[in-house]
């Protein structure tokens, strides 16, 4: 699908690049052993290490290099055996050490593959690298009129930045990317990937040049976007700001800009850093990363089946559609549900019932699939219920309904109020001969070759029964009756 603006002489191609930060899963941070829990107060989980006391030492926290690993072998990325820890010197106010201890030359992870399908079409997105380094504090200035205040519980937590190549060509590509990330790293429990807590943050380097050409022209970067709606949003807005520039004649100037969610615009922070400003260097009080291939074959062994993998076995072995497959592998509860459900069931109907009426119905509440008052094992008694045909579809619907807020078991339900599919043709028979009788004029209309009309008899038969007919029945029998009357 391609993404083009339209300027006044030409068509412009948008050219993105995203730098994801993903909160490592780790009870303690990266190079001390202070909480990460989220939600504490401030300043309840800061280490000696974490505020930087004189002559503490950063130790490494083993966990977060497996998990940085698992990530890597998840991305189809390669695992660098020796990576380096190096200082990126710079100040903040929330960052005590005046420097932040990341990885520049020798990441732990370097390039792989991240495939996305973009409405039918595959897009092979490149993963540049994927290193380790320590998020900052975080600086307050709405709770005080005079002063910024300072919390450090997220000092020193393991992040991992994903860099991705400049492959991403629209905004909606990059949503999807972002998404992809997201699942990956859910269903390998590397990030947890909340970003309304911050977990999972974005930032956006685009550029734009005319359709015809392949040069890449001087980027801006949107810094930490925190959603996915507005990251795309944030590129929409960049990309057509660059192109209006260009129109006019101007340049566009290499800088780090904000997005304002609430005016949907980017504003210019302050013009952009190379990387020579930070002065890399090794971190003295770390030794390299050493891996062996047995440490890593180890992770890999443990690998769960991740959503590519999922989905095509969705397709191939149990004959799913391409596009209920895709909805089904995009979150891995919802996988975990629907495989739960599925085990020695239809896995069609079982794909159907997910989608359909249960999505409605949490949907519906504001729920998702982890609260869902109807869990796998309940739902799936309620699909027994219509393979043995002791339901029928309609009926198992309004069960559902009842289901929703009892929790109650569906044969319970179906017993209690009677709701038994009718199986004896003989009351069915008399359902379609009294509606046969009492819709003469429809009944004409039929045999003068309207074969729409045979639906809405066939919903009158099925109110006269309260749905507890099977459908395919009654539209045979009523078919016979007014084909041979
Ligand atoms: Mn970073």
């Amino acid at each position: 699908m391609s993404y083009f603006i339209s300027g006044e002489k030409e068509d412009w191609e948008v050219v993105i690049g995203l730098e994801v930060h993903a909160q490592v899963v780790s009870d303690s941070k990266l190079f001390s052993d202070a909480s990460t829990e989220f939600g504490a107060k401030p300043n309840t989980q800061v280490s000696l290490v974490d505020s930087a006391m004189p002559g503490m030492l950063p130790v490494i926290n083993k966990v977060c290099i497996k998990q940085a690993v698992r990530t890597g072998l998840g991305l189809n990325s390669k695992i660098n055996l020796h990576s380096v820890f190096e200082r990126k010197n710079y100040f903040y106010p929330d960052l005590p050490q005046g420097y932040q201890i990341s990885q520049y030359l020798q990441p732990i992870v370097g390039e792989g593959i991240v495939t996305l399908e973009m409405s039918g079409e595959i897009r092979e997105i490149g993963v540049e690298r994927l290193h380790l380094e320590q998020d900052a504090g975080k600086s307050i200035h709405d709770q005080d009129p005079r002063n910024t205040l300072i919390d450090l519980n997220r000092a020193g937590v393991a992040l991992m930045e994903i860099v991705s190549k400049p492959d991403l060509r629209s905004p909606q590509e990059a949503g999807a990317y972002m998404r992809k990330l997201r699942a990956i790293m859910r269903y390998l429990g590397t990030c947890d990937g909340n970003m309304e807590e911050g977990s999972l943050r974005c930032d956006a380097n685009v550029s734009v040049r005319p359709k015809s050409t392949s040069e890449l022209r001087t980027r801006a970067e949107i810094k930490n976007i925190n959603s996915v709606r507005f990251v795309e949003d944030a590129i929409e807005y960049e990309a057509k700001r660059q192109v209006d520039i260009y129109d006019s004649g101007g340049t566009v100037n290499q800088e780090t800009r904000l997005y304002d969610s609430d005016k949907g615009e980017t504003r210019s922070m302050r013009s952009k850093e190379e990387a020579h400003d930070y002065r890399y260097f090794p971190d003295p009080d770390l030794l390299p990363i050493d891996l062996s291939t047995e440490f890593v074959d180890e992770i890999r062994k443990g690998l769960p089946e991740l959503p590519d993998a999922k989905k095509l076995r969705f397709v191939g072995e149990m004959g799913l559609s391409e596009g209920d497959a895709e909805i089904l592998v995009s979150e891995k509860e919802i996988a975990d549900y629907f495989e739960d459900l599925s085990v020695g069931r239809d896995p069609k109907l079982s794909a159907n019932w997910v989608i359909h009426e249960l999505f409605a119905r949490l949907k519906k509440d504001d729920l998702n699939i982890d609260n869902s008052p109807v869990k796998a094992d309940r739902l799936g008694s309620l699909l027994d219920l219509i393979e043995d045909k002791t339901i029928t579809n309609q009926i198992a619907t309004s069960v559902l309904e009842t289901m929703w807020t009892s929790a109650e078991d569906p044969v319970a339900i179906v017993e209690k109020k009677g709701l038994q599919q009718i199986t004896d043709t003989g009351q069915i028979d008399s359902a379609v001969e009294k509606v046969i009788l009492e819709n003469t004029d429809q009944v004409s209309q039929y045999k003068d070759g309207n074969e729409k009309v045979l639906g809405w008899l066939v919903g009158q038969v099925m109110k006269t029964t309260q749905g507890k007919a099977d459908a395919k029945s009654v539209n045979e029998i009523l078919r016979k009756k007014m084909d041979s009357g």
